[in-house]
């Protein structure tokens, strides 16, 4: 998955691995990731253009707080070893 080219200090590939953990509210992927929450903001952008990125109200799977959190869907159009959803 080619998301953006070049440097290896790209947060979006760490951001995701934080999010398919489950819903993350933006500070703990900030903490999580360790970037800036405005780091977060633009790699969430980023991701929706290849993920489906979940927002809700609901409780963080990391801080435990009611806070607003993020999760993304893993893409299930390509199935490669008959794994079925
Ligand atoms: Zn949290």
């Amino acid at each position: 998955m080619t998301i953006s080219d070049g440097s290896i200090d790209d947060p979006v590939g760490t951001v995701i691995a934080v999010l398919l953990d489950g819903p993350t509210c933006l500070e703990c992927v900030a903490a999580k990731a360790h970037v800036t929450l405005d780091g977060v903001a633009a790699a969430i952008l980023e991701i929706t253009k290849v993920l489906e990125v979940h927002s809700d109200r609901s409780r963080c799977g990391v801080c435990d707080e009611d806070a607003l959190v993020f999760c993304v869907q893993k893409p299930t159009r390509v199935a490669a070893s008959g794994d079925v959803a």
